[in-house]
């Protein structure tokens, strides 16, 4: 049977996997929808291809333009972010979840609130708002099946019956860039420093966040809810050569690690043909070529952000929405060179220490919550820019 999938955020790293996938199992796979924010041209250039049902285009600016280019083919073409929360809703077998950041979380909300199967790659919603969407689906029937390699590779490793058993989950970092620089160096490196990763070619926010090690932090949280783990039961590795992706360690001693080629069409594949297992079109694990796998302890003096993310479970949900605010908008400052790398950690640090303890139970509090906290950051950044 053909899938029917839907792709929130087609143009970004994640959807343009998903979409190579696709163009290599058409007898699988059918695109129904495609959404982009920005990215025009390379939206009408997918849906020329892959001919998908719908076309939505967040920002209303380039509206014109795409409905002009796909005029005379089938795509109905709709633009807006409502239109995108529509668009998450409609009737599919899978929803990939491919968004960046927070703007991710409607889409995310509505795809669970239909008892969707949703791949998620987009971490963000789950940090911000993981006690919710983790209710949600419990109620709504929807399957969420982690696409982050790391989460992908625990939920391999978690058998549901044996969870009472597990001593700890271990998610392995590459250690980004910056892993054997002195912290003096890292101070002042610029964004095209940040975003060349090691291992892996992603979009430019979670490149950035690997090389401030906030993306193991955001996925602390995110393993936090996804598996409903007590956060003192999930510890961080920093493993460079990015082939074990993640470990379970059980009670008896046994530790169960999936390993693979950083290749992120592996986790995708999985998610998309959970629960069977299907062919994919990964690189293969070259067994003989893997024989210097390191591991080595996180340094919370060279990555401080990555400590945050167990204070900030200690002290609420209220604060891992905050962490995550103050990150992206510090982050996206950076890369407009409006700041100094360094200024991403004491932004996120200001807001921490600022913010009080908000009521987050429901998803528009999670909302407010989000907006509260860029607030503060941004006041916080527009003071130091003015400097
Ligand atoms: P990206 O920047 O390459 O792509 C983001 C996509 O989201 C684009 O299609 C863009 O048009 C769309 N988008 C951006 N802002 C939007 C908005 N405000 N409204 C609607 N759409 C918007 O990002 P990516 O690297 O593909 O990452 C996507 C998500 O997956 C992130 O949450 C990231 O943390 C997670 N993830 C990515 C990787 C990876 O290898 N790239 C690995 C693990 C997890
Ligand atoms: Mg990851």
């Amino acid at each position: 049977m053909i899938k029917d999938i839907v792709i929130l955020g087609s143009t970004g790293s994640i959807g343009e996997q998903t979409l190579d996938i696709v163009r290599n199992f058409q007898d699988k796979y059918c695109v129904k929808a495609l959404t982009a924010n920005k990215s025009a041209e390379k939206l009408v250039a997918q849906a020329r291809e892959f001919n998908p049902e719908y076309v939505v285009i967040g920002d209303g600016e380039y509206y014109n333009f795409v409905k002009e280019e796909l005029s005379g083919t089938k795509c109905k073409v709709f633009s807006g972010k409502e239109e995108i929360n529509n668009i998450a809703e409609i009737e599919c077998d899978v929803v990939v979840a491919a968004i960046v950041g927070f703007a991710g979380l409607e889409p995310v909300y509505k795809a669970i609130s239909k008892g969707r199967k949703v791949a998620i790659a987009n971490k963000e919603p789950l940090v911000a708002a993981g006690h919710i969407l983790i209710d949600l689906a419990k109620k709504s029937g929807a399957n969420i099946l982690p696409v982050d390699s790391e989460h992908n590779a625990i939920f391999q490793c978690l058998e549901k019956k044996h969870k009472d058993f597990v001593r700890r989950i271990i998610l392995t970092a590459s250690g980004g860039p910056f892993l054997n620089w002195d912290i003096d160096d890292i101070k002042n490196v610029n964004p095209e420093q940040a975003i060349a990763h090691p291992n892996w070619s992603m979009g430019a926010k979670i490149s950035v966040d690997s090389a401030t090690m906030m993306n193991k932090a955001l996925e602390v949280i995110e393993a936090y809810h996804l598996f409903a783990m007590p956060f003192d039961k999930i510890d961080v590795v920093i493993h460079p050569q990015s082939i074990i992706h993640s470990m379970v360690e059980y009670l008896d001693g046994s530790v169960l690690a999936q390993m693979g080629a950083p290749d992120m069409r592996t986790p995708i594949v999985y998610a998309l043909g959970w629960p069977e297992r299907v062919d994919g079109i990964s690189k293969k694990l070259d067994i003989f070529n893997m024989n210097d796998l390191q591991f080595i302890k996180p340094d919370y003096n060279k990555f401080p952000l990555l400590k945050k993310a167990y204070d900030c479970l200690e002290a609420g949900q209220a604060y891992c929405i905050a962490l995550n605010s103050a990150n992206e908008i510090a982050v996206e400052a950076f890369l407009n060179r409006e700041i100094d790398y360094s200024e991403i950690n004491s932004c996120v640090e200001y807001v921490l220490n600022y913010i009080d303890i908000g009521n987050v139970s429901a998803i528009d509090d999670v909302i407010e919550y989000d907006l509260y906290s860029r607030e503060i950051a941004k006041k916080y950044l527009s003071a130091r820019k003015s400097k």
